[in-house]
């Protein structure tokens, strides 16, 4: 849930300077696609890419297609409607995929605040993936990048930085932030499957919405009674509930740095609030969860609803993962010292 260059002060790569940029030949339009196609297929064709060194912090319109395209197929609805089975797949598949964001990309691949097995750990990273946010690589990368730059003209996605809508979604379009920074993530890096995963990152979102639509075609062949159709377990299944899952963690990044509570001396605007803890399964206690990186949990208090710990703690008792790493009395005990200095348990965690 974070990434560093603001759409005011360049990023890293842009340190070419802008005239030389500006002088610089511009690929020809069919180029342009046809790079763009090939970075949908593999997201690391870009890692030598010839525009490094030179990447402009601005939407990228033509890779944002897909992601816009998502949500103009939600009005499909209109014509397609609605069914029982339709909109009971569309709520698991958004629980399940905001569980696997949440669970998996962030509290695991990202803080590394509870062990796995070698094997989990790929379907966690698989299951992350269906949400449509990017492999696991990529995600973690720039969520490290946000707490070490948090609300800091590097941030990516600071509203305090770039305002609410850059942080909100802006920042994924940028072509500068669309490489995954191995150099972040080294201890990911060296997992080949997890590194296939993040490579070809679309190939399990792509599966799903062909999976919706089978689903779809079929209860409407075999259960007609049903009322479903396969275009509409599409639209429900995949567009709608993928949207809800995407805003849903992009309000980590945007609101939970603008509205709620500070309780914590975290050095940043993050802030608690219990309705994005709601929508995102736990994720709304960020202010918690800045000053102290490395916990499992994230509702420090037994009245902080966090599902997401909640689940985990669940499969931890059936031995799926272990070693879920505790809020230490002290840090609860520092709640509302807002001057108190910043305890030494705040981690490098992200690291
Ligand atoms: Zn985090
Ligand atoms: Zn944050």
């Amino acid at each position: 849930m974070n990434a560093p260059l603001s759409p005011v002060a360049p990023p890293e790569e842009t340190t070419v300077p802008a005239v030389e940029v500006a002088l610089a030949p511009q690929p020809s339009v069919v180029r342009r696609v046809l790079r763009t196609m090939r970075l949908w297929v593999d997201s690391h064709s870009s890692l030598q890419s010839e525009e490094d060194g030179r990447t402009p912090l601005k939407v990228d319109w033509l890779r944002l297609m897909p992601f816009l395209g998502v949500h103009f197929a939600c009005l499909a609805v209109i014509w397609v409607g609605w069914s029982w089975p339709a909109v009971i797949v569309a709520g698991a598949l958004y629980f399940v995929r905001m569980f696997a964001i949440t669970g998996f990309y962030h509290r695991y691949f990202s803080h590394r605040s509870y062990s796995t097995s070698r094997f989990f750990q790929f379907v966690m990273a698989a299951v992350g993936n269906s949400s449509v946010q990017r492999g696991p690589l990529w995600w973690a990368a720039h969520h490290r990048h946000h707490h070490r730059t948090s609300d800091q003209p590097e941030d990516r996605h600071s509203p305090k930085q770039q305002g609410f809508l850059w942080a909100h979604m802006g920042w994924i379009s940028a072509k500068a932030n669309f490489r995954t920074d191995m150099k972040l993530v080294p201890d990911l890096a060296k997992f080949p499957e997890l590194v296939f995963l993040d490579r070809f990152d679309t190939m399990i979102p792509f599966a799903l919405a062909m999976s919706c639509l089978g689903l779809g075609w079929g209860l409407s062949v075999f259960y007609p009674e049903l009322g479903t159709s396969a275009l509409q377990m599409f639209i429900w299944g995949f567009c709608i509930s993928t949207v809800a899952v995407a805003h849903g963690t992009f309000t980590v990044n945007s609101l939970t740095h603008l509205i709620g509570r500070q309780v914590y001396p975290s050095k940043d605007t993050s802030k608690n609030s219990l309705i994005i803890a709601l929508i995102t399964l736990g994720e709304g206690w960020h202010n918690n969860h800045h000053y102290y990186q490395s916990s499992v949990r994230q509702g420090f208090r037994w009245w902080q609803i966090d599902i997401t710990y909640y689940l985990l703690w669940m499969m931890s008792c059936v031995g799926l993962v272990w070693d879920l790493k505790p809020v230490p009395q002290k840090v609860i005990d520092a709640a509302g010292k807002l001057n108190a200095p910043a305890t030494d348990a705040t981690p490098a965690a992200a690291t």
